[in-house]
């Protein structure tokens, strides 16, 4: 049997792009585990909807994934979060500001002026400032621009949620005032009502309108590629052809699937290197609410992030039950480490319990994730968007490349659903 669309994949990005191809050919998703989802599956335990660690959604209806849905007329229900907080070394809790002017001054983490300042100076900043910063890292920008030791730790926070990368001495400040500019713009963070399950059923709802086909314990072993053109796949027992191949994988195992020797060696080098982020995600499972923050948390050492999407959505939990989750992302060397992992975990734990001690009162159950990939890339002054690897490889015809770790704007899911609209944009138009 032969599709118009193979995709490589049943990740968000792999989904996500179904969906769209489907309504311009028969597609075909082949995915090697006996679920999809990938690293943004939803796991059900004990009648909780568990998204794989801290999921909220860059810009919601206003990025990427918002457009996408438009198009398919489809529709997800967005919940905005409210007041996020920063709790300090001191013990102290504070409002983090997230660009609005009253959080601004509600909060005690930054000198008022200075911050209004900045953002007034981000706001303003065309395109090509940016550009010129991609390369500058976080700390030579404060060096340069004489930014203040508040300031700092702020920027620093902002960078690890934004862009999740706690590391100014590699961050990239143009990608993150970039990305400060689109938060002060489009908006911040939104989580969607019900989950990330009702992300994907709006999805597979329009695959199988399209008569489209998702096979999970699909691997595929190969992509076929025959006078520099990609004709399909090779899976254990068969053969399946297309017209175009559409491969999510993270670009760090393209070459498990593709021959090296049909690619530019500068081109292989930065997909097997490229970097991605890694960390260990906590999520509690409580018996019942502890608290009721309704926006992010930010804790300031060990630096890392958290949110209970419970309060924004209770539906993923059962009656009066609470789910908190928290992410710190750390060095990819760390997590590699078992037993410096275990060290970074219990530090993690023990910290998150300090300011939020009911969790163990009230804990049904813990689940712990040590992630060697969390976003497939880390934002940073070597692999920020312009260097990624792009949409198509250069001498193989019909091979397309998307998601969370090629060219595309923003972190993580937010580069998955860019880099999906490039890569669907550029096969409609090369179809005409
Ligand atoms: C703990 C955690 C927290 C996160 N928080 C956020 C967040 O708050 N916001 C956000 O936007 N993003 C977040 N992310 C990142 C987000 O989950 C990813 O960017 C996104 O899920 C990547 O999707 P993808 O489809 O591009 O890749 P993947 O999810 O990796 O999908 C690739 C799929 O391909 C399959 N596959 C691999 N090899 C083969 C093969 N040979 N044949 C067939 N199938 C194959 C895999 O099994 C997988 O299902 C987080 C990730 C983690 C882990």
């Amino acid at each position: 049997m032969s599709f118009d669309y193979l995709i490589i994949g049943g990740g968000i990005s792999g989904i996500h792009i179904g969906a769209l191809l489907s309504q311009h050919g028969k597609v075909i998703i082949l995915e090697k585990r006996h679920e999809i989802g990938g690293r943004a599956r939803v796991e059900h335990v004990k009648g909780f909807k568990l998204d794989y660690g801290v999921h909220p959604i860059r810009f919601g209806p206003q990025g990427a994934l918002g457009e996408s849905l438009l198009e398919l007329n489809r529709s997800v229900s967005f919940v905005k979060p409210g007041t996020s907080w920063a709790f300090l070394n001191n013990g102290k809790k504070t409002v983090f500001p997230t660009g609005g002017l009253m959080a601004i001054v509600r909060s005690s983490m930054v000198p008022f002026i200075s911050t209004l300042k900045l953002l007034l100076k981000v706001k303003k900043m065309e395109e090509r400032g940016f550009q010129e910063l991609y390369n500058t890292s976080l700390e030579d920008w404060f060096e340069q621009e004489n930014i203040r030791p508040e300031l700092r730790k702020f920027l620093i926070m902002t960078s690890s949620a934004i862009q999740v990368n706690p590391f100014p001495e590699r961050s990239s400040a143009g990608e993150l005032l970039h990305n400060i500019k689109r938060v002060l713009e489009i908006g911040s963070i939104y989580y969607p009502k019900g989950g990330w399950e009702s992300i994907f059923s709006q999805f597979i709802q329009s695959i199988e309108k399209n008569s489209g086909v998702i096979k999970t314990r699909s691997e595929v072993k190969e992509i076929i590629i025959e006078n520099g053109k990609a004709i399909g796949v090779q899976l254990n027992d068969e053969i399946i052809k297309a017209a175009e191949i559409i491969c999510t994988i993270p670009v760090q195992k393209l070459f498990s699937i593709l021959d090296e020797s049909l690619c530019r060696k500068n081109f292989i080098k930065k997909c097997k290197n490229l970097r991605p982020t890694a960390g260990i995600s906590i999520d509690f499972l409580l018996d019942k609410k502890i608290s009721e923050i309704d926006g992010m948390i930010f804790f300031e050492e060990p630096l890392s992030f958290g949110f209970i999407p419970s309060n924004l959505s209770p539906e993923i939990t059962p009656e009066n039950k609470s789910l908190m989750s928290f992410l710190q992302i750390v060095n990819l060397e760390d997590i590699t480490d078992r037993n410096r992992a275990d060290e970074l975990y219990q530090e993690f734990r023990k910290h998150i319990s300090k300011f939020f001690p009911k969790i163990d009162t009230y804990l049904i159950e813990e689940r712990p994730l040590f992630l060697d990939m969390v976003d497939g890339v880390e934002v940073n002054i070597c692999q920020h968007q312009f260097e990624r690897p792009a949409n198509q490889i250069e001498g193989i015809s019909n091979l397309w490349l998307c998601g969370d770790s090629v060219g595309g704007e923003g972190a993580g899911g937010d580069v998955g659903h860019t880099s999906v609209r490039k890569c669907y944009n550029k096969i409609i138009n090369s179809d005409v």
